[in-house]
């Protein structure tokens, strides 16, 4: 099996599957299709972002089971990173790790697997998570695709299951002054100045954590001001912040970041994810961490992530975020352990027959 997978990961990689390109990402799925010949499928596209979900039902199922869901687009790579590359137990590509060697191994299962299982078992293909998963994974959503338990083969380290992740709530901040001359200052008054006070409040508050930590954090990604001028006091200063919190501190954080703000500052909120957030206790996590223990031969360790993950878009299902081992997401090094693919395989190839009837 190791094989399969490397050689369906390669062809997938080899595809610049990236936002915007749209004849890339139907090629991508297009991959998918021709391995999965004979299977049932609809196919799904909203504002140009193609989308596909194989089922082994007659129909269309109301609800599924289980869903395996793989992200196939990628973030931009360097020319080269399209070019899969094999080093020892490393495969090098963009995408490898990030997700499609998990996509691969997850549309190999799916082509092994879907008439062995008694029970509605769907295989989601998207090609827009890394730009929020607006059109591929919530637009199915909003068709009526739903399941008691989604996989999503995210990235994670050395076989960790993570059924949490953060939130996230990005805003913008215009701080108005008053313009003047520079020279005379006392005419106007600079809004720069208030945005600094406000950033010196918010850094006490959310300060920068030195390591990886489960706790929300505040990003300062853009100060400006529509001011060109050298000798001009602005009249108007704008920030973007990019926070990410934990399950529940969603409101909170809006409501606290409110609070350090002087009462003329203006808050645009140009995004508000929700975080993921299964209980450890689920009944289907609960069978997860314990099938995977036995395939894997020891314990496996329940973690949160701070990224973001397409799960946020079913927020009534239960969902594991759980993916092959590798390095590098988004980098010019990105890379997938080969030999932990068929491991990985193995993993979700016993989750899926477990949930089976009998
Ligand atoms: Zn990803």
């Amino acid at each position: 099996m190791e094989n399969k997978i490397l050689e369906l990961s390669k062809k997938l990689i080899s595809v610049p599957s990236v936002k915007g390109e749209t004849k890339e990402l139907n090629r991508v799925l297009e991959t998918a299709k021709k391995e999965l010949k004979g299977h049932f499928y609809k196919e799904y596209e909203s504002n140009e972002v193609p989308s596909i979900i194989f089922y082994n039902t007659k129909t269309l199922p109301k609800k599924f089971k289980l869903i395996l869901d793989a992200h196939l687009d990628v973030v931009p790579g360097n020319s080269e990173q399209y070019k899969p590359k094999v080093v020892g137990d490393k495969l090098y590509g963009r995408g490898a790790y990030d997700m499609k060697a998990a996509g691969a191994a997850e549309i190999l299962l799916y082509k092994d697997l879907a008439k062995k299982v008694d029970y509605p078992l769907g295989l989601q293909l998207v090609t827009d998570e890394e730009i929020g998963g607006f059109n591929g994974a919530k637009y199915q959503f909003k068709k009526g695709i739903d399941a008691d338990c989604i996989v999503v083969g995210e990235c994670s380290s050395d076989f960790t299951v993570s059924v949490a992740s953060k939130g996230v709530l990005w805003l913008k901040i215009d701080f108005t002054g008053v313009a003047s001359h520079a020279a005379y200052l006392w005419e106007g008054k600079n809004p720069i100045y208030e945005m600094n006070q406000f950033l010196n409040r918010l850094w006490k508050i959310y300060p920068i954590p030195t390591k990886k930590v489960w706790e929300t954090t505040v990003n300062v990604s853009i100060v400006g001001t529509t001011n060109e001028t050298g000798n001009k006091v602005p009249g108007d200063a704008s920030v973007r912040l990019d926070a990410r919190y934990i399950p529940g501190e969603g409101e909170k954080t809006l409501k606290k970041i409110k609070s350090l703000l002087p009462k003329n500052a203006k808050v645009e909120i140009l995004e508000f994810e929700p975080a993921m957030n299964t209980p450890e206790s689920d009944p289907y996590v609960q069978s997860f961490i314990k099938t995977s223990e036995i395939a894997l031969g020891k314990k496996i360790e329940v973690v949160g992530k701070n990224g973001a993950s397409d799960l946020r878009h079913y927020p009534k299902t239960a969902g594991i975020e759980f993916g092959p081992i590798g390095a590098g997401p988004h980098t010019d090094n990105e890379w997938v352990s080969i030999k932990s693919l068929n491991v990985y395989y193995k993993i979700l190839e016993s989750y899926v027959l477990s949930l089976n009837r009998k």
